[in-house]
């Protein structure tokens, strides 16, 4: 089925007399007539469920249905995008190794990379996302296992060239992960450019209407992890935590990194989605592309209104004609850009906060991504914890304003944003 088919229909078929929305299954647990049939699924002899913490059927139909979307092999839900991206890396690189990451990603990722999981052991080095590729070739070790990036950087909106940095992990013997947050597959699908695994915060766009937290992580299938079998030794032989299974034998190329995502991570983690957030989440991608062309219409609209106001110092949108990635985003996004704008107010920090309490209709929040227009000062909130060399590198300045546009009438949000500007 084509893409605005699949996001009504993929990851679940009712049958004859079943309910036709996604059933919410609120259980923690599921009944077996025999000892036998359970030890089976823990096993994983059969597929089953048994424990809502490792799989739900609620849960797996929207992931399904997202993996239909991002046209990849398997995919799994996770409580939060914070735990899709740790899961993600960690998944395939432990105490001792390395990860190359761009510069440009959302503070959170940031911040999980280079404190906490290096404490955990795992080194990174952060790239500028538009490096040349010999600089970006020098960022590689003899133990680095992935390569991260964001296919439109929060809060930077830096465009990623998924290309160059697939080609170079591939040259290096290791997969490219991208965090596909504010593209979501409607305008961007990484695997196509070659990406090898999609990460999300499926509380964004993927929900729309940030009522639920949730991650998502993608597997393309596309990654040979036996041909790099030194490398990826936790997918290539025998897991003694479960039973001396071999992921990569026992469930292929397209399955091995999400089982064991799953069966290991998830297990001792338990960073599950509630069914009930998962069912939202499946709800909201019904009208995923309907609401991804208004996204994209509106914030070019407030974008071009913004270039052309006397109190705006600079406007980042790559869908801007003369905007530093308007060509790598013709390329990646050619629908649109999503609806994340940011620019910098005439007078630097202090204005900029005086401009956004002048704002009515759109409101302060540290959400980005859903119906409702709202605006944040990142140097304040999402990225107080970095000094401005680290807010320089992530491509966040003092005086930046992340204003994401909403499904509102463009002429209001138009309105709101002149009668705060005047006010500055
Ligand atoms: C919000 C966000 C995250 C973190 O997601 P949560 O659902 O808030 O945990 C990760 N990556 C990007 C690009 C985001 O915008």
């Amino acid at each position: 089925m084509r893409f605005d088919t699949d996001c009504l229909h993929a990851g679940y078929r009712p049958g004859n007399g079943e309910p036709r929305n996604i059933p919410i299954v609120q259980s923690t647990t599921f009944r077996y007539e025999t000892s036998e049939d359970m030890g089976k699924l823990f096993d994983l002899e059969a597929s089953g469920y048994f424990y809502t913490r490792l799989q739900n059927p609620t849960s797996d139909a929207v992931a399904a249905r997202l993996c239909a979307l991002e046209g990849g092999s398997a995919a799994m839900l996770l409580s939060s995008g914070q735990a899709a991206t740790f899961f993600a890396v960690f998944n395939i690189a432990s105490a001792g190794d390395h990860v190359v990451c761009s510069s440009a990603v959302y503070g959170g990722t940031y911040n999980l990379f280079a404190v906490t999981m290096k404490r955990m052991g795992i080194d990174f080095t952060f790239v500028d996302p538009d490096c040349a590729v010999d600089e970006l070739d020098a960022a590689f070790r003899p133990n680095t296992k992935a390569v991260f990036g964001e296919t439109i950087a929060n809060p930077a909106l830096t465009v990623l060239d998924i290309e160059k940095f697939a080609k170079a992990a591939h040259a290096h013997g290791v997969p490219l992960i991208v965090d596909n947050t504010f593209a979501t597959p409607a305008l961007c699908r990484p695997f196509q450019w070659g990406a090898d695994i999609v990460t999300h915060s499926t509380s964004k766009y993927l929900d729309g209407h940030a009522a639920a937290l949730g991650g998502a992580i993608v597997d393309s299938g596309n990654f040979d992890w036996d041909a790099h079998g030194d490398k990826f030794p936790g997918l290539t032989t025998p897991d003694d935590s479960y039973h001396g299974v071999t992921y990569t034998k026992k469930f292929g190329q397209g399955g091995a990194y999400i089982t064991k995502a799953v069966v290991q991570l998830m297990r001792d983690f338990g960073s599950t989605p509630a069914p009930m957030n998962a069912w939202l989440l499946g709800m909201g991608m019904e009208t995923l592309p309907l609401r991804m062309e208004r996204h994209c219409s509106n914030a070019l609209r407030v974008a071009q209104y913004l270039q052309g106001h006397g109190k705006v110092a600079w406007v980042r949108y790559a869908g801007l004609p003369g905007d530093r990635y308007f060509d790598l985003g013709r390329k990646y996004l050619p629908k649109g850009c999503c609806g994340v704008v940011s620019f910098g107010v005439e007078g630097g920090r202090a204005a900029a906060e005086r401009f956004m309490a002048g704002l009515e209709l759109a409101s302060i929040a540290t959400h980005v991504a859903d119906a409702k227009t709202c605006v944040l000062h990142p140097a304040s909130a999402t990225h107080r914890q970095m000094n401005d060399a680290e807010l320089a590198a992530a491509g966040v300045s003092p005086d930046l304003v992340r204003l994401s546009v909403g499904l509102e009438d463009p002429d209001d949000l138009i309105a709101d944003l002149g009668h705060a500007l005047e006010r500055v």
